[in-house]
């Protein structure tokens, strides 16, 4: 360890040995001794006022999104009549082993142990339908860009349309919260979908957005950030524009371990890609994959002092999709065509959140970016959005 010549010597022996040398060097010395009895006290005055600026006890957040994901899922586990459809599942016999349960709850926990039982535990879970919980899209579309607005910014947007890339001319929560003194130069998204630029407007909010098979700035990259850099176009690609979600998922939490962010979005893309496919096996093993990376970052967070008590996580879904094998309500799709898929889900997670009788109720998607605005201390001023859900 490197020690300093004051705490070796002290500063008397170091005085009377520059006045022994010459007198001229020994007046040098008591000036710049007693500047520096000056500066320290300034020094140890500004780092205090650092340290009181982080007191401000704004909370760090952690938004998820996993694109497409039916509330059917997430609170009653595998759906029984779609494992048994040779259509959509190829592999029955392993989907029932894995997680097919009799009883609804434990069919939950088999496919989503995180949600199932931590979350369910403690903290709050809206949207099941058969438990007069719902939360509901307000745009029409009930495709990605526009419930990613809806989710972002707070409200829903009647002039977005299309998935197209275009530059959103809204402020989503990014963007009011990198304005803002306690959270700016502190936030970051990482989305496996290579629109995400657009809809959180990169250019205009300085927000950096790790996007498709794009990374955050190439020259400071971790080893682990090259690492994947280099190797994520070799798998096999399974859309030219979404990159595989664990790749999100482990830079995500390389960026979160190494720079401590106060907020993160984080977009997972592939059960969305696999439903349009007609794949309910690829689509169920990606969702209980997600929920094991969403574990082991709520494990993270609480094991850093950084994050420990003071770090609320959303996780939700930008659309539902169809309820069955219908012709109206086909569950591989979604849209304004399809019956039900207004119908998302809300997961909850953080400090003081006690009240579970706020699950009951009805919800709606542009109060998400509402909500966590009011916990960063910061209000929405758009007046189409919605209001914030009293959490705690
Ligand atoms: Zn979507």
């Amino acid at each position: 360890m490197w020690r300093s010549p004051v705490s070796a010597h002290g500063w008397g022996s170091w005085g009377r040995r520059f006045k022994s040398c010459h007198p001229d060097f020994f007046f040098t010395f008591v000036i710049m001794k007693k500047l520096i009895l000056i500066l320290i006290p300034l020094l140890l005055f500004n780092s205090c006022s650092e340290l009181t600026n982080d007191e401000t006890n704004a909370p760090n957040i952690i938004l998820i999104t996993l694109d497409g994901v039916r509330w059917q899922e997430v609170f009653n586990g595998i759906d029984l009549e779609l494992i048994e459809n040779k259509k959509f599942t190829k592999n029955s016999e392993l989907l029932n082993q894995m997680f097919f349960d009799e009883n609804q709850k434990i069919r939950q926990q088999k496919l989503l142990p995180f949600f199932g039982n931590y979350i369910d535990n403690y903290g709050l879970l809206i949207g099941n339908n058969d438990e007069e919980s719902s939360i509901k899209l307000t745009n029409d579309q009930l495709f990605s860009y526009p419930g990613y607005n809806e989710i972002l910014t707070g409200f829903a947007d009647s002039s977005i349309t299309s998935n197209n890339k275009i530059y959103n001319k809204n402020q989503t929560i990014l963007e009011l919260l990198n304005n803002n003194q306690n959270y700016s130069g502190q936030v970051a998204a990482f989305c496996s979908w290579d629109v995400f630029p657009y809809i959180i407007n990169d250019k205009r909010s300085g927000v950096p957005v790790s996007a498709g098979y794009s990374n955050l700035e190439k020259n400071k990259l971790s080893k682990l950030e090259s690492f994947i850099d280099v190797y994520q176009k070799m798998m096999p690609l399974f859309r030219y524009n979404v990159r595989y979600d664990l790749f999100t998922h482990i830079l995500s939490m390389e960026h979160i371990k190494n720079t401590h962010p106060k907020f993160v979005y984080i977009s997972y893309d592939e059960t969305d890609s696999f439903s349009h496919d007609g794949s309910y096996d690829n689509y169920i093993s990606s969702l209980h994959n997600t929920d094991k990376m969403i574990e082991e970052l709520w494990i993270y967070l609480q094991q850093d002092s950084f994050y420990k008590d003071n770090t609320y996580m959303f996780i939700t879904t930008d659309h539902g999709r169809g309820d069955g094998d219908f012709s109206n309500s086909m569950w591989t799709s979604h849209g304004s065509g399809v019956e039900g898929c207004e119908n998302t889900w809300l997961a909850v997670l953080g400090p003081g959140i006690k009240n579970k009788e706020i699950e009951k109720g009805k919800y709606y998607v542009n109060q998400i970016a509402p909500t966590i605005a009011k916990l960063a201390g910061i209000s929405i001023k758009d007046s189409r959005a919605g209001s914030p859900i009293l959490i705690n």
